[in-house]
């Protein structure tokens, strides 16, 4: 359905876990933190009951993801539920990569429809200094077995000054050895994302330039939403971009989010109260529930507020790995 300004909501992101078995700087302290009690997690039977209400709203796309997906028992087998479900046309994963290649079968076997990676360095010594842990080798063959699949994959890299500006390049190549994009996603102030100095997309646009020769903007649909995609001469994949803060894309914004705890968030930027899970045990009917979901579809704010000092009290306070990225 549209929400209030035109725009066609048809993306759902679902956050399956908060837990995560990497402690990347930007995304969770050192110690871990407290996770959600499992009793608050949604279970997969909740979710895919309100998937089903969702599909019938126009929800077409679905991203699983977390906190690391892959670290909840059974995530393969929701999947292929995920799959069946009328009106649902694509699934999609976003995984840390380690404990990727031991469940690429049963993913191919439930129908992923594509697969995202994410990796900001191809030093091991720097991954460590990033993620706090050793998993390079396992995130990295991982991401050579997937290409070797049929299922689409997209290596997502979150370029930061003084840490990994000297390698971009290097991972770009990813896209020119294989079939894979490699997206350069811009670090969002949001939970320990914040303090992190950016490299914006046209600074990295001209150093690939500089390197691989033009970037030709291509015209393909190759993700869920609003990423900018380029081909160059001699790669086999593409390369992409997604700026949220810098080349603000508010206004063809597709999508809402399901964390991990059941709430139903129209916006990443802004807190949301609306509490489906709540809403769910305490015995609302499926009607009742498609109410409430076009409502906040329907409400869905017109633009982020990232930078914007005047609604500091609204803006969201949780950890991307609760949200889901
Ligand atoms: N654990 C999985 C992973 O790392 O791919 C899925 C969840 S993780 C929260 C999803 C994505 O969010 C990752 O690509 C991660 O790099 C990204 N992310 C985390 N914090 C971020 C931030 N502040 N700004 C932009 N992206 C962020
Ligand atoms: Fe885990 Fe993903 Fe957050 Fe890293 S970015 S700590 S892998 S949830």
């Amino acid at each position: 359905m549209r929400d209030q300004y035109q725009r066609e909501i048809d993306y759902l992101r679902i956050s399956v876990t908060d837990r995560c078995n990497f402690r990347c700087r930007y995304c969770m302290p050192a110690k871990g933190v407290e996770f959600v009690e499992h009793s608050e997690i949604m279970t997969y039977e909740e979710i895919l009951r309100f998937l089903r209400i969702a599909a019938g709203t126009g929800i077409r796309k679905v991203k699983v993801t977390g906190g690391e997906p892959l670290v909840r028992k059974g995530v393969c087998g929701f999947i292929r539920k995920v799959r069946n479900i009328p009106g649902i046309e694509s699934v999609t994963l976003t995984t840390n990569g380690a404990l990727l290649e031991e469940h690429l079968p049963e993913l191919e076997a439930a129908g992923i429809t594509g697969i995202n990676v994410s990796l900001d360095t191809l030093d091991p010594e720097k991954f460590h200094q990033i993620t706090r842990c050793d998993d390079f080798g396992r995130v990295w063959s991982g991401i050579h077995a997937a290409a070797q699949t049929k299922i689409p994959v997209k290596v997502n890299c979150i370029p930061m000054k003084g840490c990994n500006e000297e390698e971009l390049a290097k991972i770009a190549t990813l896209a020119k050895e294989y079939p894979i994009t490699v997206r350069f996603i811009e670090m969002m102030p949001i939970g320990m994302g914040t303090g992190y100095a950016r490299i914006l997309q046209d600074e990295i646009k001209e150093l690939l330039e500089d390197r691989f020769g033009t970037m030709e903007l291509v015209d393909e649909i190759l993700g869920n939403g609003p990423a900018g995609y380029y081909k160059i001469e001699d790669f086999k994949g593409r390369i992409g971009f997604i700026s949220a803060v810098s080349h603000e894309f508010c206004e063809s914004c597709n999508r809402i989010r399901l964390t991990a705890d059941g709430i139903l968030k129209p916006c990443l930027n802004f807190e949301s109260r609306v509490n489906l899970k709540e809403e769910m045990r305490s015995g609302m009917t499926d009607e009742e529930l498609e109410r409430l979901l076009k409502n906040v579809i329907y409400h869905k704010p017109r633009c982020h507020a990232f930078g914007d000092e005047t609604k500091k009290d609204i803006q969201e306070k949780r950890r991307m790995a609760g949200i889901g990225g």
